[in-house]
């Protein structure tokens, strides 16, 4: 951290400043006076200082961070690719990993089958919402505990471990006993107190990006987790509000070169929720392969005009097993394996 001081201020206060950051914040401050002003260069844990706090003294200038306010995900601090394990399948680290399933749990017939079908297909996690976060209150909710309870089915059946949003703190008991990664949406990522609580639990995370937050938000919204002690942490881009509104939201594929710069944690892309349409999920799922995504969260549903949320940007279960044969090359290409 660099503080700029203003004109002609006095070495005695510039002393007396060095003394008192040394003292409050436990790091050591290197002085360069220059022929106006002076700055003093901070080394040492700046974590915890308030940048605002400092600003307003009436003998300084500017204030500026050198280093990134986030450590835990730090690609600097931690150089090597993170590999997250959900119940044994892993992701990051060289593998291409497909999430698929329906947006909601709507039934046992409909959660089986589609597990079923994505797993033949060759995805290797069951997603299914069972408390949905909607924006009208009057839009199915999602069956709640039955529809974990319809999950642990579907999982019996296939083996296909299970991915589910969490949306309150109470809910995070009944997910550490059911749920092999647990998904906090677009809606919640700023959502603190949540993420301080999952940071408590022992599963692993899928972390949304939020619906208008930058990389920094995001990777610091993961940072909340791991700081709270649980570090596996998987990014999930699914785009962001734009002012274009043909499409649902907007897929910002810059996001998986940039957090793979900025951070050591796997990240997946999810084009269903940022297409909003089913026929622009297939060449979406082969841009996200082709910029180097560690997988995708695809939505599949059984009978997507019936189906209670989100059916058109669902795929069919066929329309899926022709995405994952086109993507199997492309991932071979990219040097990962399905
Ligand atoms: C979802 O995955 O079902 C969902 C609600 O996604 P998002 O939080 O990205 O809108
Ligand atoms: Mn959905």
């Amino acid at each position: 951290m660099v503080i700029v001081m203003k004109p002609h201020v006095t070495q005695q206060a510039i002393e007396a400043m060095v003394r008192q950051l040394e003292q409050d914040y436990k790091v050591q401050v290197g002085v360069t006076n220059g022929v106006d002003c002076s700055i003093l260069g901070l080394v040492g844990d700046t974590t915890h200082i308030d940048l605002d706090k400092l600003s307003m003294d009436d003998n300084v200038e500017r204030v500026m961070r050198v280093q990134e306010p986030y450590k835990k995900a730090n690609r600097n601090f931690h150089p090597k690719d993170s590999v997250v394990d959900v119940s044994g399948v892993k992701i990051g680290g060289g593998s291409f990993t497909v999430i698929a399933g329906p947006c909601s749990v709507e039934s046992p017939e409909q959660i089986v089958s589609v597990a079923q079908d994505v797993k033949a297909a060759g995805a290797r996690l069951l997603r299914g919402g069972a408390f949905k976060p909607r924006t009208s209150p009057y839009s199915f909710q999602g069956m709640g505990e039955d529809g974990l309870t319809l999950l642990l089915q579907a999982k019996a059946a296939t083996g296909l471990p299970i991915v589910t949003e969490i949306m309150s703190p109470k809910h995070c008991q009944l997910f550490e006993e059911t749920v092999d990664l647990v998904q906090v949406g677009a809606r919640n990522m700023q959502n603190f107190d949540l993420l301080k609580e999952v940071g408590k639990m022992s599963k692993p995370i899928l972390l949304k990006r939020g619906l208008a937050n930058t990389y920094e938000e995001w990777v610091m919204s993961a940072e909340y987790i791991m700081a709270a002690g649980n570090e596996n942490v998987i990014l999930c881009e699914r785009g962001v509000r734009t002012f274009e509104t043909y499409t649902r939201n907007t897929l910002d594929l810059s996001a998986v070169p940039v957090i793979k710069k900025m951070s050591h944690l796997p990240i997946v892309v999810d084009p269903s929720h940022a297409a909003g349409m089913y026929w622009m999920v297939e060449p979406l799922a082969m841009a996200a392969a082709a910029v180097g995504a560690d997988g995708l969260m695809v939505e599949v549903h059984n009978d997507p005009p019936n189906a209670k949320c989100d059916g058109q940007q669902s795929l069919t279960p066929a329309n899926f097993r022709r995405l994952m044969d086109k993507l199997a090359p492309l991932a071979a290409l990219m040097g990962r394996s399905l």
